[in-house]
């Protein structure tokens, strides 16, 4: 089949991207190189059934033309990670929103499967756990501009269920808990990498608040396992799943696997919300997915728990290849705006 996967230079594209061609499918990314890094894909130019494309998922010249010639679209093009939300709400909402509007637009004319990305994010502080997708969800306020980022894939996930009822469009909703593994870039302020690498560097290791908080931790290829299994299932059309490891752990006991793991000298440094945040800021104290519907649909079973989670991490983060992939971002960011599509292949 032919593959689009918007956002396919960032974490979790660029592996699907691997598996897919593994497949023996011809995959074509699109990234405008934000948070996305060339260097996640370099390994794959050569293979002659991938292209990609620097491009704006905002940009119907360029999301027109993917979008007709796929058979199947993989959205993952979004705003990520709570610090880039916090600091940047227009730039979440606009790019979240309008980039799906754009992507469900065009393939309503083709006829593409379009798989949406969201996040165990619109769960908010629900106090019903774990949590299932036909739960209700409950977001804080709009002047706590984290609730943006959530409500702004809600409004994709509204949008992909509106196409699949209104003109049989088939869409796919997958709501992500957080998912970790190589290529996860720590900039953005995402929990595991960062103890990792203070763990690694004996620094301290820095837990937000009480550290009571609890997260659940998918490893990337239990993700695109998920992923790629939903794709060839027509009975998920015009369906939400959560796609997660439901094993819980409480950040401070997560900083402790990690400093034990790493046989680290880290102490645990406590540091309050206000000095990381701002005051309006507010954290989700419970994140745990019902894996129950995906299971019964396609069998889904996380395979990696959380200390091979950790040893794997730690292993990535003691490469050395680790964090220069900044560098080749800036390479291709040099070819032009997001605005400029140039691509890496004839399309
Ligand atoms: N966190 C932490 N220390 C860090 C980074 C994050 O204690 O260096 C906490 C954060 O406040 C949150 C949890 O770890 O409670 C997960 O944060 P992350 O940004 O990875 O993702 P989230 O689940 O909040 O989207």
């Amino acid at each position: 089949m032919r593959i689009l996967i918007t956002g396919g230079a960032g974490f979790i594209g660029s592996h699907l991207a691997e598996t897919l061609l593994d497949q023996g499918h011809d995959v074509a990314v699109l990234d405008d190189f934000s948070t996305g890094q060339f260097q996640n894909i370099r390994h794959l130019e050569p293979h002659r059934h991938f292209t990609w494309v620097l491009g704006s998922v905002r940009d119907e010249r360029v999301v027109g033309p993917l979008v007709r010639r796929a058979d199947v679209v993989f959205h993952l093009a979004a705003a990520v990670g709570v610090r880039l939300v916090v600091d940047a709400p227009i730039h979440t909402i606009d790019t979240n929103v309008g980039g799906s509007e754009t992507v469900l637009r065009h393939a309503k004319a083709s006829g593409a499967l379009v798989v949406i990305a969201s996040t165990s994010e619109v769960y908010g502080k629900g106090i019903q756990l774990p949590f299932r997708e036909d739960a209700d969800l409950v977001l804080g306020p709009p002047h706590k501009c984290r609730w943006g980022y959530a409500a702004s894939k809600l409004i994709d996930e509204f949008l992909a269920l509106a196409y699949w009822k209104e003109h049989r469009l088939p869409t796919i909703v997958v709501r992500f808990f957080n998912t970790v593994g190589p290529r996860q870039n720590s900039r953005y302020g995402m929990v595991l990498p960062n103890f990792v690498r203070q763990a690694l560097a004996n620094e301290p290791i820095t837990i937000h608040g009480d550290g009571s908080q609890t997260r659940s931790f998918t490893w990337v290829g239990d993700v695109v396992g998920a992923l790629t299994s939903l794709m060839a299932e027509r009975q998920a059309f015009g369906q939400v799943f959560n796609v997660g490891n439901n094993h819980e752990v409480a950040i401070r006991d997560l900083a402790q696997m990690v400093k034990t793991i790493a046989r680290s000298s880290s102490d645990l440094h406590f540091v309050p919300y206000s000095k990381v945040w701002d005051a309006h800021f507010e954290d989700m104290p419970r994140r745990v997915p019902d894996i129950t519907k995906i299971r019964a649909l396609v069998g889904f079973e996380p395979r990696v728990q959380l200390p091979d989670i950790i040893k794997r991490t730690l292993a990535y983060w003691r490469r050395a290849d680790g964090e220069p992939a900044v560098a080749a971002s800036r390479q291709v960011r040099s070819l032009g705006t997001p605005e400029y599509a140039a691509t890496g292949a004839a399309l």
